[in-house]
């Protein structure tokens, strides 16, 4: 080797340590030696700074004379005979598993435009931030459905398949149609904010249309195409642009297809036998970030359609009062500087958006409606409110104009809007009376409408998408395939009640994935007849026990809104004295308004500010009642989204304990998710990782330390982990034979025996001095040789190779 690459990871032979992670630099003295950094690392499987190493993170350099560099050095990569590196498309099959070796696996395939990577049943897909054209061609979906589905007589035709998320959807429809055994089934996609996600359930979404009935016609099949359109139609609603996404989804999904599996079609023309067809979906939504309508970080913008809906040249026939309005007439969407995204034509958006719509029947009246819901929202950030006669402890609209327009458009008269929006009425034992707001608390319960607005017209959007798409799941014999779309785990710098809920629901998946991983090693080490009684391996259900438990931070927290006075300190301060034993509950040394919590993914403080609120969320009575009297039907319905539970009038109902406590945030919340647990435990589950290569949407280029969080996230070491706690690294049979065979010479004597057979004696022969002792102190053998394949314990397979003779 005449040049080193300065990313090439490599493994560095250390007495005290074994092989442990380095990088090689260059080649010093004259080319005799080559020079390796070793980094300073946090444990033996870390290797995150190569490429990129800091003086700081440098431990080390060491020379080594590139005569003694093949006993010393080993490359993480496999290298094949012409020295080219070779990637791994199933990472199961790396020859040493940890961090780094995953890491540049998946970089190679990245630079080499494979964006999709399997580790055993999981595809991780790394966003490659342009669209590969290849990939999604219709002859891809066919081809991938070929060999999944409709071609039975492969054992697993993933072999010899490049990873591919079509084999997720592929093997998904296949699950559903198994004759006699099909089974509903999920697809779960996580990742964090513009990992692909949405995309990812896009292009699944896609491929299981394609295997509807006849080849390319499918998409004129009004059911499928209604299904297939909605999605966008929900991204225009609940989707918005911030920093790391353009299109970043503000809602989680779960959209569950459904199929009908009474009409199990016969073969045909351009049908097959055994398919079932695709009769249409519902999708449930979660936790739309309703906030951002009053409220959004400098570039960044507000929900797509906002800004459709000015951009789009018949706004007027909507409401004449829009002529001449751009974002920077709202004060909810002009105020920052961002109003428009590269690339993308909002007018041209809005016009799918109103064909969408159209789609879903929702026209003519209900559209105008929908509309003016969305330009009532506008006008309510533009009300102003002042001191009223120089009495700061009172208000009134100052913005008259503003809100004359307002009360023409949901037809309310002014004065009731501005009475309902400066005063609340309270009652106390039996009595009723109004106290006046000052002009910020009446701003916040403005605002606090809009927000509610905005969520009654995104959740009737989706029942409207629902209602024209969904079939009666009593009409006939349903099956589904769920997709589901939900905001990965999240950490920032100050931590709020909805990282707390999102947090939350990545903890219960994890739990789900954790448990669903140990199944499958199960099933492989049955299959390969292997003893299974060592395996052990750790889940999240401490953390998940101080979240949910009797006394844990859910049940606190509610019990805090109950209480007349409660508020956000007692409540930490409660949590943490009753918590205080969870080894998972972290205590802020100085501020006692926060309290931590060891996730599965790592540790999150969390600031306690604002949480009876946000989790109370409720409307003022006044507000209320002054909504259910317009002539706009979104806005009138005001308890329709409360089907489980009744919402309390706070005020002047009596305070009815169980009341509030089931109309929470939290209450709803942790509902919706125990039912869509409950529904994912019902279906076979399958898992896609999408990972964001970087923070900048560049193409190609790979940031270390971001992706190792991820992967981490996602559990993928983890998974891989508990797969390999016992035995971490496996070979076929066939490779062991080829690779270590001349390392003895017993090879003659075995001629004729099964590979299984050979690899025994050969194994046993070289690793005679390798068995390990256990726990219980039993001498256990360094390797079992299963039917296919041979699993080795820690250390067994380095050794092999680092005493591998190299054949030259
Ligand atoms: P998420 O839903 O995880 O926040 P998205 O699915 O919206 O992320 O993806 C963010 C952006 O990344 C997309 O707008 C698109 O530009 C790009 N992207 C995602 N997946 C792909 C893909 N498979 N091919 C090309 N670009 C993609
Ligand atoms: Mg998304």
């Amino acid at each position: 080797t005449d040049s080193i690459d300065t990313e090439t990871p490599v493994y560095l032979k250390s007495a005290a340590h074994g092989w442990i992670p380095a990088v090689l630099l260059k080649q010093v003295a004259g080319g005799k030696m080559a020079r390796v950094a070793v980094p300073k690392f946090k444990h033996e499987n870390d290797l995150l700074t190569c490429g990129k190493m800091s003086k700081a993170q440098l431990m080390d350099t060491i020379d080594i004379p590139l005569s003694e560099y093949d006993n010393n050095v080993l490359p993480v990569q496999n290298v094949d005979a012409n020295g080219n590196l070779e990637d791994y498309k199933d990472m199961v099959e790396l020859p040493f598993m940890h961090e780094a070796a995953i890491l540049y696996n998946l970089k190679l395939r990245h630079k080499n435009q494979k964006p999709y990577t399997r580790t055993a049943d999981i595809v991780i897909a790394i966003n490659p931030y342009h669209w590969l054209n290849h990939l999604y061609t219709h002859e891809k979906q066919t081809y991938y459905s070929n060999r999944l589905v409709w071609d039975n007589n492969e054992e697993d035709p993933r072999a010899t398949l490049e990873p591919h998320v079509y084999e997720i959807s592929a093997l998904a429809y296949k699950g559903l149609i198994r004759e006699g055994e099909g089974k509903d089934q999920s697809i779960l996609v996580s990742g964090e904010s513009g990992a692909g996600k949405t995309e990812t359930v896009k292009i699944c979404l896609n491929h299981i249309a394609s295997t509807q009935a006849k080849e390319d016609y499918y998409y004129e099949d009004q059911i499928v195409k209604r299904v297939v359109e909605s999605n966008p139609l929900l991204e225009a609603f609940g989707n918005a642009k911030t920093r790391r996404n353009d299109n970043s989804s503000r809602f989680g999904k779960y959209l569950q297809l459904q199929f009908d599996k009474s009409h199990n079609r016969t073969e045909s023309y351009g049908t097959r036998r055994g398919q079932v067809p695709l009769v249409g979906s519902k999708c449930d939504v979660y936790l739309l970030e309703k906030n951002r309508v009053v409220q959004h970080d400098d570039q960044e913008r507000s929900f797509h359609i906002f800004y459709q809906l000015l951009a789009s040249p018949d706004k007027t026939q909507y409401w004449s009062e829009l002529q001449g309005k751009t974002p920077e007439s709202y004060s909810y969407l002009g105020r920052c500087t961002t109003t428009s995204i590269e690339g993308v034509s909002d007018a041209d958006h809005f016009r799918h958006t109103v064909e969408a719509l159209q789609l879903v029947g929702v026209q003519g009246r209900d559209l105008h409606m929908l509309m003016q819901a969305i330009c009532a929202v506008l006008q309510l950030g533009n009300l102003r409110f002042g001191a009223l006669h120089g009495d700061s402890d009172k208000s009134t609209v100052v913005s008259l104009e503003e809100l004359r327009v307002l009360g023409d458009l949901i037809g309310i008269a002014p004065q009731n809007l501005s009475m309902c929006m400066t005063e609340r009425t309270f009652t106390t034992s039996g009595e009723t009376h109004k106290v006046p707001l000052n002009p910020i608390m009446a701003k916040d319960g403005c605002d606090a409408l809009a927000k509610e607005i905005y969520q009654k017209v995104f959740l009737w959007v989706t029942k409207k998408i629902n209602d024209a798409t969904s079939v009666d799941e009593t009409a006939m014999k349903l099956g589904y395939i769920g997709l589901l779309d939900i905001f990965g785990f999240e950490t920032f710098e100050v931590n709020r009640f909805e990282q707390l809920c999102i947090n939350y629901a990545n903890e219960k998946l994890q739990q789900k994935f954790t448990q669903d991983v140990f199944t499958n090693v199960e099933k492989e080490y049955i299959a390969e007849g292997i003893d299974l009684a060592e395996i052990k391996y750790e889940d999240n259900g401490e953390v998940l026990e101080l979240i949910e438990h009797r006394s844990g931070l859910i049940a606190l927290l509610n019990e805090e809104c109950v209480r007349p006075k409660g508020n956000d300190f007692e409540y930490v301060q409660k949590a943490l004295a009753i918590n205080k034993d969870a080894s998972k509950l972290m205590i802020h040394r100085t501020d006692r308004l926060s309290f931590g919590i060891k996730h599965y993914a790592g540790d999150v403080m969390y600031s306690a500010e604002y949480f009876v609120t946000r989790n109370l969320d409720t409307l003022p009575t006044d507000l209320q009642e002054c909504m259910e009297k317009s002539s706009n039907e979104i806005l009138s319905i005001f308890q329709a989204d409360d089907v489980h539970a009744q919402k309390p009038h706070p005020h002047n109902a009596p305070r009815q304990k169980s009341n509030i406590v089931a109309a929470t945030v939290w209450t709803k919340y942790r509902g919706q998710l125990e039912n869509l647990m409950k529904n994912l435990r019902q279906t076979e589950s399958r898992y896609i990782r999408c990972i964001k290569p970087n923070t900048e949407k560049k193409e190609l280029l790979m940031e270390h330390n971001l992706v190792v969080d991820q992967l981490r996230c996602a559990g993928v070491v983890a998974g891989i982990t508990i797969a390999r706690s016992v035995f971490p690294n496996r070979l076929p049979n066939s490779l062991v034979l080829t690779r270590y065979s001349n390392m003895c010479d017993a090879r003659s004597s075995t001629a004729g025996q099964k590979s299984a057979e050979k690899c025994k004696l050969l194994l046993n022969w070289l690793l005679k001095d390798m068995d390990a002792v256990n726990e219980n102190g039993d001498k256990v053998k360094a390797f079992v040789v299963g039917k296919t394949k041979t699993f080795f314990r820690a250390g067994a397979l380095e050794w092999l190779e680092s005493h591998r003779i190299r054949s030259v």
